[in-house]
This record gives structure tokens, C-alpha cells and sequence, in this order.
């Protein structure tokens, strides 16, 4: 499998540092609203490469933290008149709801800044005791970023450009820093605002340190891939080798993967300029399955621009998909021969080559584009060759191809069931039966059984009523 790596400009063969395992850390979203899409395509294109990583064999450990302290945050908090972690922890939840419906499966682990605050200050401490870092009069912990030689490997940046435009970039309180460049690894609170106790003043760490800390204690000094949205290649990445390898001295990631921007109206999707679509707004609209398609309709480090035809193109796509998987379980149902019949292994041998197709696709980069190429194909292929003569051998492996391959895209490609009028009554009846006989837990399973199902149970005066979500 080839990786395209950011620190070298290069793809590369993937050789992980031991044999069989993956650590992969992906920078996840600071939680102060709901998420976008321009930030749920990391999570998929990443949940992706995950999943393919698996397919062949690695254990990954996955891990993605929520940032869940910030500027941001606490002005949330502060309109709202409640405390940040409020504001953090609701829209952690309502995040996790996006992830679970894109099919972006949680991460093995996924820390909190607040959580990791003593590691953030050991590492500050070690820092500051082999001279990369300063305390300024005021308590604030400062980076000093030329003391890092390889400062700008992986954005490619030469320190001399980057310190002529910095110095338009001060702003008070600045003035502290021994050289513009120096960055924030722990600052004094204002008021008002959470804060932890340190060796330095009382305040909160500035937002690189968290990913360097929680990417050491979770996986390890050294780590296979450490990946996140383009835009974060430089300060932020750049800023976490910088910490990582100065605290650790030896190399923090072996591959670095970054996405290309969601954009609209080919501008970047972003919070700021106010040009988004919550995943909420496109659940309102689409499957989420959908949009997860459209996402992986475009390689992964390619600009991808947003618009209703292309969210229209990956809804009738995916829908070929299903259509052609709702066919092949149609004649499984009504074959007459078992086994397979004459040609049949032939034509399970050409229909593997779609398979081989697709791994192709996916070792060139993760190339979705191509991988979703050579699903059309076999689903051509399944529509052509499949009849009511075909034997449920051949049905079966077809179909079994079919949802493996799908599956490693996160793509749900069989029809939910829906239930029946007659099945959902008599759920409710047990529910009320357990609530009767004090078995709460008992009813609460039930209720939560059918929201998976899609139904949602309202209790009204009148009685229990149900509708189709
Ligand atoms: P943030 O909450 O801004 O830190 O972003 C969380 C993740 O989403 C990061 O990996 C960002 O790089 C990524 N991201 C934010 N906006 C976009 C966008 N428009 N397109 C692609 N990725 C994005
Ligand atoms: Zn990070």
C-alpha cells in the first residue's frame, strides 16, 4: 500500500513500525457547535483508510481527540451563561450522533484536552528543562521555535520567510516572545475562563501541546500516521512535530495524510466566512449514507466542491448499489440449484477481478475515486450476469463480494427493513406490560430497540404514539 506523505512530498510504500499494527492519530474537531461537512470529510475519508487498513489484515489503533478547550468554546459558554465543559460535552454527544450516522466508526480512543492537562504539563516541563522552551514574565509558556532545527520539514517552509511575515502578525502581549515565531504552549486565564494550576500561573494550554501529548500517551513516541485537514499542516502539525520531537527526541510520525478541502462555491467551508452545511442540514434533505458516498466519490486529497447536482449524482449512484444488492437477494430467494453451475466459476473468476481492481485503487493512496469505479463495475457486472437460472452459489459469492467491498467504504448497501404496523404494536404493548410490572429497564430497552428501528414513541395522555422517524 502507498501513502502519499505530506513530509516528503512523496507516496511512499507503507511500512508500519511493527509488523501487522497501525497507530493512526487524526485530529479531531473543537466542540463548540455542530459539526459541518467540511469537517466531517476527515472523518470519513480517515474512518475510510481505517477500514481499509483492516481489510488487509493491520490492527489500527485509531485515535481522536475532541478539543474541548478554547477560545471558542468559552464565549459559547459565556453567551449562554454556563460553564465551558456544558458547551463541550453537548456538542461532543451531538458529534458522536453525525459520526455513528456517516457510519464513521468511533475511535479506539477518543481523549479530551481537559482531560490530559498533567500530561500536558509534564511535557511543558520537559521542554522548558532542555531549553526549547521559555517562561515569560506574565506565566505564559512559549515554544522556542528556533531551537528546533528541522522547524518547517513538513510544510516546507524556511524559517527565514516565515519570520519576515510573522512580525505584521504581533499582537499585544506578543512583544514578550524572544523571536515572533515563538508559539503558545501554556497561557495565563482571564477572567471567567477554566483554568488548571501549573508551575508557570494559573491558566490553560494553547491547543497544540494536546495533540503532541494525547498522540504519546495513546500510541506511543513514535507513531505510524498522523493525519487532519490540509489546513492544519501549518501552524498546527508543524507546531506538534516541533513539541513532540524536541520533548521526545526521535521522530514523531512516519506518514503524514492530509485532506483537501470541502469547499463551496469553490471557497473553503468554514465556520468563519459562514458558508457551511451542518450534517445536520444535509440529514434534513439526504441519507447520510449519501453524503458519506459523495465523499468518497473524490480522492481524498483532491479539493472537493460541494453542490446539489453532485449530492444528486452520489444519491442515484449509491442507489445502483442498493438496487443491485436488493436484485441479487431477490433470486437468492427463489434459486433452484445449490451448487455452481457450468461457467459460473468463470464468471466468479472475472467478477474478482473487479475486487482486484478496487485494492488497487485503495494501495495507489486510498484512491476512493477509482475503488468506487470498480464497484460500479461489479455491480455492472452482478446486473448483467445474474438471472433467476443463476445457481445461489454463485448468487451468495456475488453478493458476499458486493457488501465487502461496500462495507470497507462504510457503505450501507442493504435496504433497512422496514417494520411492520403489526410488529411495532406489540413492542409497545411488552413496553407498557414492563412498565406496568416496574421493569424499567425492560421498558427503556424496548424503547431504545425501536428507535434503532427508526421508530420514535411519544407518551401522551392519550396513550403511546409512534411515528417513522
Ligand atoms: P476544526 O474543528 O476547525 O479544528 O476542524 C476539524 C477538522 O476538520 C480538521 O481536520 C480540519 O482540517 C477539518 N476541516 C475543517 N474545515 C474543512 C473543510 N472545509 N474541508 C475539509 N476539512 C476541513
Ligand atoms: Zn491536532
Amino acid at each position: 500500500m502507498k501513502i502519499y506523505n505530506t513530509l516528503t512530498g512523496r507516496k511512499e510504500e507503507f511500512v508500519p513500525i511493527e509488523p501487522g499494527k497501525v497507530r493512526m492519530y487524526v485530529c479531531g474537531p473543537t466542540v463548540y457547535n455542530l459539526i459541518h461537512i467540511g469537517n466531517a470529510r476527515p472523518m470519513i475519508v480517515f474512518d475510510t483508510a481505517r477500514r481499509y487498513m483492516e481489510y488487509k489484515g493491520y490492527e489500527v489503533n485509531y485515535v481522536s481527540n475532541f478539543t474541548d478547550v478554547d477560545d471558542k468554546i468559552i464565549k459559547k459558554a459565556i453567551e449562554e451563561g454556563v460553564e465551558a465543559s456544558v458547551i463541550s460535552r453537548r456538542y461532543i454527544e451531538e458529534c458522536k450522533k453525525d459520526m455513528a450516522a456517516m457510519n464513521v466508526r468511533p475511535a479506539t480512543t477518543h481523549p479530551l484536552a481537559t482531560e490530559e492537562i498533567c500530561g500536558m504539563l509534564e511535557m511543558i516541563r520537559t521542554l522548558i528543562d532542555k531549553g526549547h522552551a521559555y517562561v515569560a514574565a506574565d506565566g505564559t509558556v512559549y515554544f522556542r521555535t528556533r531551537s528546533f532545527r528541522e522547524y518547517g520539514k513538513l510544510s516546507h517552509k524556511n524559517l527565514d520567510d516565515l519570520r519576515g511575515g510573522s512580525r505584521s502578525l504581533l499582537v499585544s502581549g506578543e512583544d514578550q516572545k524572544e523571536d515572533p515565531l515563538d508559539f503558545v504552549l501554556w497561557k495565563p486565564k482571564k477572567e471567567g475562563e477554566p483554568y488548571w494550576d501549573s508551575d508557570w500561573c494559573e491558566g490553560r494550554p494553547g491547543w497544540h501541546i494536546e495533540c503532541s501529548v494525547m498522540s504519546r500517551k495513546y500510541l506511543g513516541e513514535e507513531i505510524d500516521i498522523h493525519a487532519g485537514g490540509e489546513d492544519l499542516i501549518f501552524p498546527h502539525h508543524e507546531n506538534e512535530i516541533a513539541q513532540s520531537e524536541s520533548a521526545n527526541g526521535r521522530t514523531f510520525a512516519r506518514y503524514w495524510m492530509h485532506n483537501g478541502f470541502l469547499n463551496i462555491d469553490h471557497k473553503k467551508m468554514s465556520k468563519s466566512l459562514g458558508n457551511f452545511f451542518t450534517v445536520r442540514d444535509i440529514a434534513e434533505k439526504y441519507d447520510l449514507q449519501v453524503l458519506r458516498f459523495f465523499m468518497l466519490s473524490a480522492h481524498y486529497r483532491s479539493p472537493l466542491n460541494f453542490s446539489a447536482d453532485l449530492m444528486e449524482s452520489a444519491a442515484s449512484g449509491l442507489e445502483r448499489i442498493v438496487t443491485s444488492v436488493e436484485n441479487l437477494k431477490f433470486l437468492l430467494g427463489g434459486a433452484k440449484e445449490e451448487n455452481l453451475r457450468a461457467g459460473e466459476e468463470e464468471l466468479l473468476k472475472e467478477a474478482d477481478g473487479f475486487r482486484v481492481e478496487f485494492e488497487e485503487a485503495m494501495d495507489d493512496d486510498i484512491n476512493t475515486a477509482d475503488a468506487v469505479s470498480a464497484l460500479f463495475e461489479l455491480v455492472k457486472f452482478a446486473n448483467t450476469k445474474a438471472d433467476a437460472g443463476s445457481s445461489a452459489a454463485f448468487l451468495s459469492a456475488l453478493l458476499s463480494q458486493l457488501r465487502t467491498l461496500a462495507d470497507v467504504l462504510g457503505l450501507i448497501v442493504d435496504k433497512k427493513e422496514e417494520m411492520l404496523d403489526a410488529d411495532i404494536e406489540a413492542m409497545i404493548a411488552a413496553r407498557q406490560a414492563a412498565r406496568k410490572a416496574k421493569d424499567f429497564a425492560k421498558a427503556d430497552a424496548i424503547r431504545s430497540e425501536l428507535l434503532e428501528k427508526g421508530i420514535v414513541l411519544e407518551d401522551t395522555r392519550e396513550g403511546v404514539k409512534w411515528k417513522r422517524a
